[in-house]
C-alpha cells in the first residue's frame, strides 16, 4: 500500500511516527557522540514517551533524562539503565525522590535549596547516598520563545549562579548527598550556536572557581535544547547534531576523566511524528475559509501553548492552492494550527498532517472536552 493510502486509513486524529527516520536520527546521534571521547546522551523522555519510541531510543545506548517520577518508572520499564538516568525538575514531590532513589539513578539535577535539604533528608532516612548535580541558572538569554526560555534570572529553573557559594557550603553539611556534578539547560528550539558557545564559557567559568576549592566535578551536564527546522520537514529531517557536539568540544574545557552530558528531547523525536488529521468542515465567512479539522488542540497543543509554527499540507488533493485558517473543534479561539495557510484546495474527507509533530505532541496530549486522547501508529 502506498504511504499516503495507508495513512488515509487510519483512524484519525492519530500521530504516526516514521521509524526509519527514528532509527536514522540515532545513528547519526551515535555516530556523532563517538568522535568524542565521553560524550553521552540522555533523552529527555517529556518530549514523547511512547513505549514503542522508548524502547528503541533505548536499544542505541542513550541514557534517559526524566522530570518525574512516572518518567523515571517508564524509563526503566522501557529499558533504560538506572545508572543512565538523571532526573531534573523544580518541584520533586517526597515519593518521586523516593522512587528515585528506589532505584539507584544516576543523579539527581537539583534545582534549589529547599529541594537539596529535602533530598539529603530523605536519602538519609532511607540509608542511601543521593548522587547530585546542581542545575545551574548561568543567566543566559536563550533567543526562543519566552515560554521555553529557563536559564534567565526571571524563571523558576535552577540555582541561581549567584548562589553557588552559599549551596556548597550547605552541601557540607549534608552526609547523604554526593555533589558529581553540573547541570545546565537554558531553553528549547535554541538555533544559534552562540548561545551554546556562551554556556560552555560560563561552565568553564564555574568549573574554575570550584577548582579553587578543590571542588571535582565528574560531569557536566548542558541539558537540551537543540533547535530544528519545523519550516521545511522535507529538505532537514535530521537536525545539526554535528554542529551542537562541536560547538562545546570547541569552547568547554572538558577535564581528564570528566563526562560530558547531553539531554536532547526535541531534536531526536521532533522530525519522526505527525499529526493526522481529516477535514470535517470547509467553512467560510466573509474574509476567511476555515479548514475545520478532527484534530483540537488537545491533540498537538504546541501552537495554542507556544505560538509554534507547524508545515500543514493536504496529502489528499492536488487541487489549486487556496488561504485557509486551520482549526481544531475545540472550544477555544486558540484552538488552531495554522491561520493564512497556503494548502492544496480542501473538501471534506481529505488528509490533512501537520508535520514535525513527534516532539510535545502526544506527551501533551489532554482528554480536554472529554475527547479521546489520539490513537499512535508506526511505520513498522
Ligand atoms: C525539556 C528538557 C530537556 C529537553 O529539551 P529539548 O529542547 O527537547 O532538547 C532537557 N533537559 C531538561 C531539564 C528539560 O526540562
Amino acid at each position: 500500500m502506498e504511504l499516503t493510502e495507508y495513512i488515509g486509513s487510519l483512524k484519525t486524529p492519530c500521530y504516526y511516527y516514521d521509524i526509519a527516520l527514528l532509527r536514522k536520527t540515532l545513528e547519526t546521534v551515535t555516530g556523532e557522540l563517538k568522535k568524542y571521547k565521553d560524550y553521552q546522551v540522555h533523552y529527555a523522555i517529556k518530549a514523547n514517551a511512547n513505549p514503542v519510541l522508548l524502547k528503541l531510543i533505548a536499544s542505541y545506548g542513550l541514557g534517559a533524562d526524566c522530570v518525574s517520577g512516572n518518567e523515571i518508572q517508564r524509563a526503566i520499564e522501557c529499558g533504560f539503565p538506572p545508572e543512565k538516568i538523571v532526573y531534573a525538575g523544580v518541584g520533586k514531590s517526597d515519593w518521586e525522590i523516593e522512587t528515585a532513589l528506589n532505584n539507584n539513578i544516576f543523579c539527581f539535577n537539583c534545582e534549589s535549596v529547599p529541594e537539596i535539604e529535602i533530598i539529603n533528608e530523605i536519602a538519609a532516612r532511607m540509608n542511601k547516598k543521593a548522587r547530585i548535580a546542581l542545575r545551574i541558572n548561568p543567566n543566559i538569554d536563550a533567543h526562543t520563545h519566552q515560554y521555553i526560555t529557563t536559564g534567565t534570572e526571571e524563571s523558576k529553573f535552577g540555582i541561581y549562579i549567584y548562589d553557588i557559594e552559599k549551596v556548597i557550603a550547605l552541601l557540607k553539611t549534608c552526609n547523604s548527598l554526593e555533589l558529581i556534578g553540573l547541570h545546565f539547560h537554558v531553553g528549547s528550539q535554541i538555533t544559534e550556536m552562540e548561545v551554546f558557545q556562551k554556556l560552555s564559557e560560563t561552565a568553564n567559568d564555574i568549573q574554575q572557581q570550584l577548582a579553587k576549592e578543590e571542588i571535582e566535578l565528574g560531569h557536566i551536564n548542558f541539558g537540551g535544547g537543540l533547535g530544528i527546522d519545523y519550516q521545511s520537514p522535507y529538505n532537514e529531517p535530521i537536525a545539526d547534531f554535528a554542529n551542537y557536539f562541536a560547538t562545546f568540544a570547541d569552547y568547554f574545557e572538558q577535564q581528564a576523566g570528566q563526562k560530558v552530558h547531553f539531554e536532547l528531547g526535541r531534536a531526536i523525536i521532533a522530525h519522526c511524528g505527525d499529526l493526522i488529521s481529516k477535514v470535517l468542515y470547509v467553512k467560510e465567512s466573509r474574509t476567511k475559509k476555515f479548514a475545520v479539522l478532527d484534530a483540537g488542540m488537545n491533540d498537538l497543543l504546541r501552537p495554542a501553548l507556544y505560538q509554534a509554527f507547524h508545515k500543514i499540507e493536504n496529502i489528499s488533493s492536488d487541487k489549486p492552492e487556496e488561504i485557509y485558517d486551520v482549526v481544531g473543534p475545540i472550544c477555544e479561539s486558540s484552538d488552531f494550527f495554522g491561520k493564512n495557510i497556503r494548502m492544496n484546495a480542501v473538501s471534506r474527507g481529505d488528509i490533512v498532517v501537520v508535520h514535525t509533530a513527534g516532539a510535545y505532541g502526544e506527551t501533551m496530549s489532554s482528554r480536554y472536552n472529554l475527547r479521546e486522547l489520539p490513537l499512535s501508529y508506526f511505520s513498522e
